[in-house]
């Protein structure tokens, strides 16, 4: 693909490119375009351990030691010179972890070991106490182990030097247990992504307020806000903005004056796109495509300027309830994880059996709720039943995408497909 175009290229001269048709996107294409265009926070912010659960790492660790730092034993035993076991050894003291055994240990001796107590340099293997036997301070040794057995080396977890993670790690529970485990207090992370959003539609109404005839309750801007909160950034909500150009205007240039990135819903179909087309078109750079794939076939992109210094990546998803969410997590999810300094991984695909027919048309891609459930320790799929763009309730029911790339027609019953899991997108 072309990468040297730039948004306001796209934006007012779509027939720059050849295989550029806002009105005929593939998901792969319109995941492409939005990529080029993102880079990471230029900042990073030191942060103490504790605090950078979720966090992305903006430089790589590297360990300052060696983990463990010396040699220790692995079990509760006796540590000795391998080639001396042939007859019983002294006893002539104890190591516990945390408290060396000091002493010299001539021919002829051992001492008791602890687990994870360091083994001193005159002895070369541990045995299991439960493999010995002792009278009067004697050890023998009823079945010897091999030699330099039930040690464990220094550095054996983590050599000294190596880098134990990498930049745009996003810092996962183990993590942070691995990083203390190196005896580093605070890390380098990126800042948290700022991302505002609200929700446009002249008959969305509040939680909490009476539904005359032909109003909705506003129920994207929960879900926008759920998906956002799992991804760590910080969120601020602007609210419901009815279908007036004024309002939508001061809110959108609110959002994006303090925000890295501003997400609506609603409002970019076509007969209805005018208003943010119009306002979008005045303070920005945004395409607005008709993408080839169900739910979520509107979606625009782009950027809004403030000024000549600042702008604010821009999402504009669908407003049917199924669609939103569909296109954050193909579209917004990753391009978050980016503009945050991550390396988004694709979440993993996998086929399964589907027990349901599907009706699906070819030329498009279809993100159909499924079900993942396991029949004589075989797993298989089934559609939550009512596709509909607007049935919120089959994303609440789903545990997965069934997606049906564009080449796949009608699929009958036990037919192989992709799944894709909800658990670790969502
Ligand atoms: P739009 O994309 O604005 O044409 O909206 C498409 C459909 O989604 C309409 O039926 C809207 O009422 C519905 N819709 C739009 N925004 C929301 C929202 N925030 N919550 C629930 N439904 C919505
Ligand atoms: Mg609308």
């Amino acid at each position: 693909m072309n990468t040297k175009l730039s948004l306001s290229q796209l934006a007012n001269d779509p027939s720059c490119m050849d295989d550029y048709d806002p009105n005929a996107m593939s998901v792969n294409q319109a995941r492409e375009f939005i990529q080029q265009f993102l880079s990471p926070l230029s900042t990073s912010e030191k942060l103490g351990v504790m605090k950078c659960l979720g966090r992305v790492l903006a430089t790589n660790i590297i360990s300052p030691h060696n983990v463990p730092n010396h040699n220790n034993s692995a079990m509760d035993g006796f540590a000795f010179k391998f080639k001396e076991a042939n007859k019983p050894l002294i006893i002539i003291g104890t190591a516990f972890a945390g408290q060396p055994f000091t002493g010299n240990i001539n021919a002829g001796e051992c001492i008791k070991i602890m687990t994870g107590a360091v083994i001193p340099d005159q002895v070369d293997t541990v045995v299991m106490q439960e493999h010995t036997k002792v009278a009067n301070n004697l050890l023998s040794i009823n079945k010897l182990p091999d030699q330099a057995t039930n040690i464990r080396l220094a550095g054996e977890d983590i050599a000294l030097g190596k880098t134990v993670l990498t930049k745009g790690h996003i810092i996962r529970p183990a993590d942070l247990g691995l990083i203390a485990s190196l005896g580093i207090g605070e890390v380098n992370v990126y800042p948290k992504l700022k991302v505002a959003f609200f929700s446009t539609g002249d008959e969305l109404v509040g939680v909490g307020n009476p539904l005359n005839e032909g109003q909705v309750y506003d129920s994207n801007r929960y879900t926008i806000y759920a998906m956002l909160e799992r991804l760590g950034v910080e969120i601020t909500d602007l609210g419901i903005v009815p279908d007036k150009i004024e309002l939508l205007e001061n809110t959108l240039l609110k959002a994006a004056r303090s925000n890295d990135v501003v997400i609506t819903s609603g409002g970019v179909s076509v007969g209805e796109a005018d208003f943010m087309k119009t306002l979008l078109a005045k303070y920005g750079e945004v395409l607005f495509w008709k993408i080839n794939m169900k739910p979520g076939r509107p979606l625009a992109y782009g950027k809004v300027n403030i000024d000549a210094e600042y702008s604010a990546h821009y999402f504009g998803l669908p407003g049917n309830p199924v669609s939103t969410m569909v296109t954050f997590y193909q579209f917004v999810r990753d391009a978050l994880l980016s503009l945050m300094g991550a390396t988004p991984k694709s979440s993993p695909t996998f086929k399964v059996k589907c027990v349901d027919a599907i009706k699906k048309m070819t030329g498009r891609t279809e993100f159909q709720r499924g079900i993942l459930f396991e029949e004589n320790g075989e797993l298989k799929v089934k559609t939550t039943g009512s596709q509909g763009s607007g049935v919120l309730s089959s994303m609440s029911k789903a545990n997965c995408f069934i997606v049906l790339d564009e080449s796949i027609g009608n699929c009958e019953k036990n037919t192989i497909v992709n799944v894709q899991p909800l658990e670790g997108l969502i």
